[in-house]
């Protein structure tokens, strides 16, 4: 059956109302860099937080909340100053999931070495993106910046090749996966209405691949936007189109509010009498629509 955009557009913009609330954002890594002013603090913390934000929200917590702690009052200044700050904030980290103390440790010397080379000014890490005409190109952008991010880790650590941790945090530029972790990355600088930051100007809302995180690609099957089982990069970006025929200028909108239905709502994608019943989008649920013959 074809998808109801009328009625989908209606309960996105019902999900939108109820979520679009400050409280809402500590269940979100945004948090993070929601607490600096700064553009250049925002745009550090961001990266850090976006790179991290893989786990359940409480270990990624758990995880950024000492670093930015020590990173104190502007992360930017601390990373430039490269000073006995910076060395505390060092031997202050742990080791998180596939990340060993040494290679947060390398991440963030690479991190603090790359702030020091660019120009003091906002936005540091846009160029990273673009091709020699300061072009975003779809296919190329993403692992442009992981290729950059690669080269520098692996100056930083003085081996050939990068240690399981950090080519996962990075991700691999040749991988097809979703690139999630970036792609919210983009989301945050990108967009420029709540609850993002709009830092970068020379990529546009609608060029940016939908961040497929778990909770996406759950809510994408029960919406119907999609029958896919496995999801890469092509589907992040078939799921920008399909949100492009209900906001062609801003087709990632929905990106935030929808992933609170996951992490808030506890929507696991199958037909639960408590989750469900009092869901804003059951209307447009297929689970719901088959569990209860609506
Ligand atoms: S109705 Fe249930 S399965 Fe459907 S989106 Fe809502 S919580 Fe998820």
């Amino acid at each position: 059956m074809p998808i109801d955009l009328y009625l989908l557009h209606t309960k996105l913009e019902d999900l939108k109302k109820k979520y679009q609330n400050l409280s809402y954002l500590e269940t979100d890594p945004i948090c993070f860099p929601k607490q600096y002013q700064d553009p250049l603090d925002i745009e550090v913390v961001s990266f850090i937080s976006c790179l991290y934000a893989y786990g359940n929200v409480k270990s990624i917590q758990g995880f950024l909340k000492p670093i930015f702690l020590n990173l104190g009052k502007s992360p930017y200044q601390t990373l430039l100053g490269q000073d006995s700050k910076f060395q505390s904030v060092l031997s202050g980290l742990k080791v998180y999931r596939f990340q060993t103390k040494k290679d947060n440790q390398i991440f963030f010397r690479t991190l603090a070495r790359v702030v020091a080379e660019k120009e003091k000014k906002s936005p540091l890490l846009e160029s990273y993106f673009l091709d020699s005409k300061e072009v975003f190109e779809e296919t190329k952008s993403i692992q442009r910046f992981q290729s950059f991010w690669e080269e520098e880790l692996k100056k930083t650590s003085g081996k050939k090749n990068l240690s399981y941790g950090l080519q996962f945090l990075i991700g691999k530029s040749t991988a097809k996966s979703p690139k999630k972790r970036l792609s919210l990355f983009l989301r945050w600088m990108v967009r420029n209405s709540y609850p993002d930051f709009g830092l970068y100007k020379k990529i546009h809302a609608n060029q940016i691949p939908f961040p497929l995180d778990v909770h996406i690609q759950k809510l994408i099957q029960v919406l119907g936007i999609t029958t896919r089982k496995s999801f890469g990069v092509k589907e992040s970006y078939l799921t920008r189109e399909f949100f492009k025929q209900l906001n062609p200028v801003d087709p990632l909108l929905y990106d935030f509010y929808l992933t609170r239905v996951g992490i808030i709502e506890k929507c696991n994608a199958t037909y639960k009498k408590d989750v469900c019943e009092t869901c804003y989008l059951k209307e447009v649920c297929l689970v719901f629509g088959s569990a209860t013959g609506n």
